[in-house]
């Protein structure tokens, strides 16, 4: 059935549902070409405004999954179980969560993206392995599930296409921050990957897409919705992301951090968190194991090295080394109380780390990596994180939010809790 689009966009203009019909065939059609990116921005500013119900999310969210192929992972042994972060700053997780997982008996399929704006990208982090390769065929995802249980790529293009193409379109036309859409977004990539089942890490706070919990509660809420209605056994836990996690912020700090964490050190919320959504993985597919263990005595880091190697990489190989380094310092004495992951994602993107449009290429040794953690004392002149860049210039225009990232107070505030609360 084919339908006017001006008709479906002012349906949602003016509040109303759309009916399976005009969903099915406006994704379709945009897919096609058929709707013009101009009448899909139009369509996306009113689904933001306006919202949709539970049921024309879930269709959304098919009509996505249909826009491309469904992987089938019946092949792999053993049980497959995935995990989602909604993105923040210094959140390298993917990276010591993936082998630790594979580790302890699970396969965990791993499709993961490229950063823009002020949060990384999983994929960017590990291009600054020398050799590592980003893009593999489906016989190659399934081929690496099935014998080393861990893989980390980028996903093919026949992925739910209509994502692609609309995700790209939200990004320039300020609708990414629409809850059905980014709910439908990244279930219908989890969907159609195969996995069966998923552990949502959900940010909330200055660094993240989710300002406040309510939003990330409903969007939580929404995403473990869409995932048991297609059989996919889905968690979230939402999680704090006001400060960045860890201390490395930036693509080669941040494998050099997993690494750390992988060798059974590395800071204490990397650890906490990793651990967490490693158990919920766990849990998620009735492995009854010990992560906390899997770090310590090497398991993970074998299967790390494993993964590395099956995509072309040296784990042995040194990271590059930034040409230029200057550290920030503290003006006054005083107790640190607040690290602003906004401030320092904005940094390291001004350092190289991020890229500015899709087509940018991004820095390996750019970043900024954090001396002092909120509840930490500081004297005047004390260094508070240190500023990598490939050349000076970078350095300057990533000073300046850098320096503003940092609060000082008088006495020491209270910790917050890093895992917020749990979605099931
Ligand atoms: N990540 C996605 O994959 N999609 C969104 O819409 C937001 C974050």
């Amino acid at each position: 059935m084919a339908f006017a689009a001006v008709d479906v966009i002012r349906t949602k203009r003016d509040g109303g549902a759309l009916t399976d019909e005009q969903i099915d065939w406006v994704v379709d059609a945009y897919t096609r070409g058929e709707v013009a990116d101009e009448q899909m921005s139009a369509l996306a500013m009113a689904i933001l405004l306006r919202g949709m119900t539970p049921g024309e999310i879930a269709r959304w969210t098919q009509a996505m999954i249909a826009s491309g192929e469904r992987l089938d992972l019946s092949s792999v042994p053993r049980p497959t179980v995935d995990k989602h972060s909604t993105g923040g700053v210094g959140d390298k997780i993917t990276l010591p969560l993936t082998p630790l997982v594979a580790s302890l008996g699970a396969a965990v399929p791993q499709l993961s993206g490229r950063g823009l704006g002020h949060t990384g990208g999983t994929l960017d982090k590990l291009e600054s392995i020398p050799g590592w390769r980003a893009a593999l065929s489906n016989d190659e995802f399934i081929a690496q599930l099935r014998d080393v249980g861990a893989v980390i790529c980028q996903a093919g293009e026949g992925l739910a296409p209509a994502d692609r193409k609309l995700y790209a379109l939200r990004d320039v036309t300020g609708t990414v921050e629409a809850i059905p859409l980014i709910a439908s977004s990244i279930m219908s990539k989890k969907i159609a990957e195969g996995t069966s089942a998923l552990v949502l890490d959900v940010k909330v706070g200055s660094g993240a897409f989710m300002k406040d919990e309510k939003d990330a509660r409903r969007l939580a809420e929404t995403m473990v919705e869409l995932g048991k209605a297609h059989g996919v056994t889905t968690v979230a836990l939402l999680t704090d992301m006001n400060t960045p996690l860890g201390r490395a912020v930036g693509n080669g700090l941040e494998v050099a951090e997993s690494l750390e964490v992988l060798a059974g050190g590395g800071p204490d919320d990397v650890v906490e968190l990793t651990v967490a959504l490693a158990r919920e993985m766990l849990t998620a597919v009735g492995i009854d194991a010990d992560p906390a263990a899997a770090l310590r005595d090497g398991r993970a880091m074998d299967s790390w090295r494993a993964m590395i190697r099956a995509q072309g990489g040296d784990p042995e190989a040194p990271l590059a080394q930034p040409h230029a380094h200057e550290v920030v310092r503290a003006s006054q004495a005083g107790f640190v109380s607040h690290v602003d992951a906004m401030g320092i994602g904005l940094a390291a993107w001004r350092l190289g780390a991020g890229r500015a449009r899709k087509e940018d290429p991004v820095s390996a040794a750019a970043g900024v990596l954090l001396r002092v953690q909120p509840g930490d004392r500081v004297e005047a002149g004390d260094v508070l994180c240190d500023l990598y860049a490939d050349d000076d210039r970078r350095i300057s225009a990533g000073r300046a939010d850098a320096e503003r990232a940092f609060t000082l107070a008088d006495a020491p505030s209270a910790r917050t809790a890093l895992v917020m609360d749990r979605v099931a």
